[in-house]
């Protein structure tokens, strides 16, 4: 079996192309930092633009590095939400016609979908059901991934995603966009004992999580101007990955049978994220997998993965599916105090 995967929901254009004994057999992927670096964040309008742009040459491109043709493919797999809608609705409607012009079914996905089973696109051994640990730009939760198509949300944000606090903490840093990956190099020169931050909800009984306080916290910090900037980036990864570390040893504890501590999503490119979340489950006896960096952050690949998943399953969408800006991966959850989606 081989799937398309198409990604466009927030600032990377994706092609991939995955084969059923996992195998990624190409894939492309379009930054679109350089557009958005200006602004100092990702604009709805330029993205969807961009995405309209690059999407069918990437799809292209993406087709011929591994040799193949539309006939080749067993299906296609678009993420159709959740997401800036511009940009799904071009990932999705692409997919829809190539779709319809070849023949071959379409698959809807949910891009947290990609994200909470990216990890078994990389590791075969990965078995449900595994406690997922999902932090990205739009997300930060705790599920349990029970199966494909089943997961329950046992805990969110109740205000900023970890990525979004990264970012911000770069802009007041002065280190641009994207600001992820400018934080860790800066946090890597510094002491992450210097600075006293706060660590919001960590002991509390529900496992939720809150970076909006941090954020701020890192303002007055660099107001201050007693701390090098190299000093509060340090002394702010160390104080979210307590907050992820409090939470997810808290979220263990309630959930009982789990085969694996799982992270993924943007964040998870993160390697002192990485080695904290790693470091709990040893504590803990259980085995510990997060996918390769470049899977981490926005991609195809994983995308074409959750589509061979749910095709296994025989599953697939009629064509006239809608794009879905807000989708929750767990339909029952109840939001947190304060959350959105
Ligand atoms: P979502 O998946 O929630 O819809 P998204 O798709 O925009 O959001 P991802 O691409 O999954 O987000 O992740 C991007 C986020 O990950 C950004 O906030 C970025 O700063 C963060 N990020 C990427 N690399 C790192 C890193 N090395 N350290 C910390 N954060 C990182
Ligand atoms: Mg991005
Ligand atoms: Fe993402």
């Amino acid at each position: 079996e081989i799937v398309l995967g198409i990604e466009s929901s927030c600032d990377e254009t994706a092609a991939a192309l995955v084969a059923g004994n996992r195998r990624i057999l190409a894939q492309r992927i379009a930054s679109q930092d350089e557009a958005h670096r200006p602004y100092g964040g990702v604009v709805p309008e330029i993205a969807a633009r961009a995405h309209a742009e690059r999407l069918t040459p990437l799809i292209e491109e993406t087709l011929a590095e591994a040799g193949l043709v539309l006939a080749n493919v067993d299906a296609i797999a678009a993420t159709a939400g959740p997401g800036l809608i511009g940009g799904v609705m071009v990932g999705l409607v692409t997919a829809k016609a190539l779709a319809m012009a070849s023949d071959k079914p379409l698959i809807a996905i949910n891009h947290l979908e990609g994200h909470a089973l990216s990890p078994r696109l990389a590791d075969n051994t990965l078995d449900f059901p595994y406690l997922l640990l999902l932090v990205s730009g739009g997300h930060c939760q705790l599920l349990l991934v029970e199966g494909v198509g089943r997961y329950r949300r046992l805990a969110t944000t109740i205000d900023d995603a970890l990525g979004e606090a990264y970012d911000k903490t770069a802009k007041l840093l002065g280190l641009g966009y994207p600001g992820g990956p400018a934080v860790e190099r800066l946090a890597a020169k510094g002491d992450p004992s210097k600075v006293d931050l706060p660590r919001p909800l960590v002991g509390s009984a529900e496992p939720h999580f809150s970076f909006a306080g941090l954020k701020s916290a890192v303002l007055r910090a660099r107001e201050a101007g007693v701390h090098t900037d190299a000093d509060v980036a340090a002394s702010f990864q160390q104080a979210a990955i307590d907050c992820l570390t409090d939470r997810t040893r808290r979220a263990i504890a309630v959930s009982g049978g789990i085969t694996a501590l799982v992270l993924a999503g943007g964040v998870a490119a993160n390697r002192s994220v990485r080695s904290g979340l790693e470091a709990l489950a040893a504590e803990h006896g259980l085995p510990f997998t997060a996918p390769p960096l470049p899977l981490c952050t926005d991609n195809a690949a994983m995308i074409a993965w959750a589509g061979i998943e749910r095709l296994a399953f025989g599953q697939s969408d009629p064509l006239d599916i809608a794009a879905r800006p807000r989708w929750p991966l767990d339909p029952d959850a109840t939001p947190a105090r304060g959350a959105g989606v």
